[in-house]
């Protein structure tokens, strides 16, 4: 046989494939979806062979020649090839800086010691036989109705599944995933379905709710929590069908699974589902297409969905199954209080920023022996540390931000870029010895509450918390166990946990989203209050009556947002937001890509993006200003932005194409990247 052409994509910015010489080997045939080894400047590296041919636009002695093809494994399958260059081409970037990021580093190694041993592990695993549920609680009608409605789906069809918090969200998918399962067995089948949550912490749960329904079937996790190994041995099993169960966070969206029949995004507004650096994909987004690419059905979960989807609602295009009540019998959605930070009689007592009402609230838990929730979303001890004789305060002097006081390991800390320092024992600028604490960072809170609950036994979840690997475990474990009366956390313990008996979420410092610059904003704050609020009375309530409340600490408490949280009326204000939205032409009535552009200095950012903005020549889209970001400096570079928007999403698509051609061909020193949909603007 003749040496033959491979292209080959790889993770670099430059091109989209590159030419490789194969010389015949024996038993060896390249396939388009395998994994090539290649030599790429001075290094060897995998890439992804998309194509072959005879002929090259480069002269044959110019050619290098493809070190080894990886055909021990299962080629990609043309539908992943596609998924990867749908995702390259609407989100702007090279095949393969899409393609080859999403699979696991041990994959993309040199070596092939680790990827032999996952094949063989998989060889000897058993056959995924028996599909049945097992101890699957009967259905309540609402979600009977859902459930069964899922199951009559055929071809591609987005669902909303549109549930309070606790309406039992989680049974309807196990039902779903046990239809499908059952459907496929039957029709001698493989079938494979997709479980996207948007937390890592979450996935412990679902994953023992999954396993433990489905004792018969490969399930497999992935998430970026996973150690390598780990990591190759679950796509793989995914990778070649033998998972018939997948979940994961945003990053499974991208996994190759060649028996996929269902798609579930369960908390489908959460933000977490769009990746916030390299390709800036939005998880939820690329569900949809694989579902449509399929035609198979989506099914997309919330109980505050976000805007996009519930106008896909109101226009037809997604179907919505509705879960108005809590699954538990006599479990009812929590009352939700506002504390009055402002009112001037009688004015509430603060003790470092908790109420006197709250407290007494926290008071009234322990008593009975349930478990409070206090929810402030910003970790630390205190966001600043201030000297009252001169106004000195601890700004981070690489970033247009404060260093933030961590009191237990007295260090100044910049969460931004990082750096940090020990506390200084006198201000910098006067000498003065007494340097305060300015507000309350979850530290302070756990402190604060010790000092007022001796006897209580109190725990704080944050990042800072849970940095070694399989402690945010450990501590929701306690919080299940009984073993704690009061937790603190920042919204990583807002979301989806079914914590049996809190009965009392008190929320700390939600105002300052009320005033942002960004529209979204309140979308995202009310999403996070009610998706915290839904953390307290998700068991039976008690005879005695006591009803799970959440109380909110405001100095707004006639902002119309709380009224709407305080009716748990999702329903209306979306509908308020929707219709603002509608008439100021935001998203999702309007398409957004987002320029931006980092330099030593601002001016040379906004240089850049003015240069940017002279290549535009097209009447459909909306150029704004190019503006230094909110937060303009980080890490000792200033960061400016330049929004540009279209009525039509094919129409702004077409431009960005065009535009990126000159984008690249630009000379600059700036780094700039360019953001499809962006969410944070
Ligand atoms: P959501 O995801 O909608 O917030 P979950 O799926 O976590 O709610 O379910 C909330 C609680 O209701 C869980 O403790 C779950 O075990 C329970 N539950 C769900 N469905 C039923 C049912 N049909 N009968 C009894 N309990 C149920
Ligand atoms: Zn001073
Ligand atoms: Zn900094």
């Amino acid at each position: 046989m003749d040496a033959r052409i491979l292209q080959i994509a790889l993770d670099t910015p430059l091109d989209n494939s590159f030419d490789y010489l194969w010389q015949p080997v024996d038993g060896v045939v390249p396939q388009v979806g395998q994994l090539a080894l290649v030599p790429f400047g001075r290094r060897e590296t995998v890439g992804l062979i998309i194509g072959m041919s005879q002929e090259s636009d480069v002269p044959r002695e110019k050619l290098k020649a493809a070190l080894a093809v990886r055909s021990q494994m299962p080629p990609l399958s043309a539908q992943w090839l596609d998924l990867c260059a749908f995702a390259a081409d609407y989100y702007q970037r090279p095949l393969g800086e899409v393609a080859l990021p999403g699979l696991p580093k041990n994959l993309r190694g040199i070596k092939t010691t680790s990827l032999d041993k996952a094949l063989k592990k998989l060889a000897a695993a058993a056959e995924n036989a028996d599909v049945t549920p097992r101890d699957a609680p009967v259905l309540n009608r609402a979600q009977q109705t859902a459930a069964d409605a899922i199951a009559d789906l055929a071809g591609f069809q987005p669902v909303l599944l549109y549930g309070v918090t606790g309406s039992g969200k989680t049974e309807v998918y196990l039902h779903a995933v046990a239809h499908m399962l059952a459907k496929a067995a039957a029709d001698g089948q493989a079938a494979q379905v997709l479980i996207l949550v948007p937390e890592i912490n979450l996935t412990p749960q679902l994953d023992a709710n999954v396993r433990a329904r489905f004792p018969g079937v490969t399930v497999a996790t992935l998430h970026s929590g996973l150690a390598e190994g780990e990591r190759l041995q679950h796509w793989m099993a995914a990778h070649t069908g033998h998972a018939r169960i997948v979940l994961g966070t945003r990053l499974a969206i991208l996994a190759s699974l060649p028996h996929l029949k269902l798609i579930i995004v369960d908390e489908e507004h959460d933000p977490s589902y769009k990746q916030q650096e390299g390709l800036r994909y939005s998880a939820r987004d690329l569900a949809i297409w694989r579902a449509h690419q399929l035609a198979i059905p989506v099914v997309l979960g919330s109980a505050t969905p976000s805007l996009e989807t519930w106008q896909h609602v109101q226009s037809g295009r997604y179907r919505k199954l509705e879960l108005r009540e809590r699954a538990v019998a006599d479990a009812v959605l929590p009352k939700v209080g506002l504390i009055d930070l402002e009112r001037k009689a009688p004015r509430e007592q603060l003790t470092e920023g908790l109420s006197a009402t709250l407290l007494a609230a926290v008071r009234k838990r322990i008593e009975r022996g349930e478990q409070s929730l206090l929810f402030l979303n910003r970790r630390g001890y205190a966001p600043v540390l201030n000297c009252d004789s001169c106004g000195w305060i601890s700004n981070c002097t690489r970033c247009s931000a404060f260093m933030v006081l961590h009191k237990r390991d007295r260090r100044l800390r910049c969460h931004h870029c990082g750096f940090e320092q020990r506390i200084p024992l006198g201000c910098p600028d006067c000498g003065n010895v007494d340097l305060q604490p300015l507000g309350q960072g979850t530290q302070r809170v756990e402190e604060t509450l010790q000092a007022i609950f001796p006897e209580a036994r109190i725990l704080r979840i944050d990042a800072d918390s849970t940095r070694r690997k399989g402690s945010a475990q450990q501590a929701f474990d306690a919080v299940h166990r009984g073993e704690v009366d009061i937790l603190i956390g920042t919204q990583m313990v807002a979301k989806g946990h079914d914590f049996q008996n809190l009965t009392l979420v008190g929320v700390l410092n939600p105002d300052t989203a009320l005033f942002s610059h960004d529209y979204r904003a309140s979308e995202r704050l009310f999403a996070q209050l009610m998706q915290v609020a839904g953390r307290a009375g998700r068991a039976a309530q008690k005879e005695d009556g006591n009803a799970a409340e959440v109380l909110i600490q405001t100095r707004y408490p006639h902002h119309p947002l709380y009224a709407a949280v305080r009716a748990h009326d999702y329903d209306r204000f979306a509908g308020e937001l929707l219709d603002e939205r509608r008439q100021a032409c935001f998203p999702p009535f309007m398409y957004q890509a987002l320029l931006r552009a980092e330099a030593r200095e601002l001016q040379q950012a906004l240089d850049f993006l003015r240069a940017a903005v002279a290549c535009v020549d097209n009447a459909d889209i909306t150029v704004n200003d190019p503006v230094p970001m909110t937060m303009t400096r980080v890490a000792n570079v200033d960061r400016a932005q330049l929004l540009v928007e279209c009525g039509s999403r094919p129409a702004l698509q077409a431009f960005l194409k065009e535009w990126m051609t000159h984008l690249r061909a630009m000379k600059t020193r700036v780094r700039w990247s360019l953001e499809v949909d962006p969410v944070d603007i």
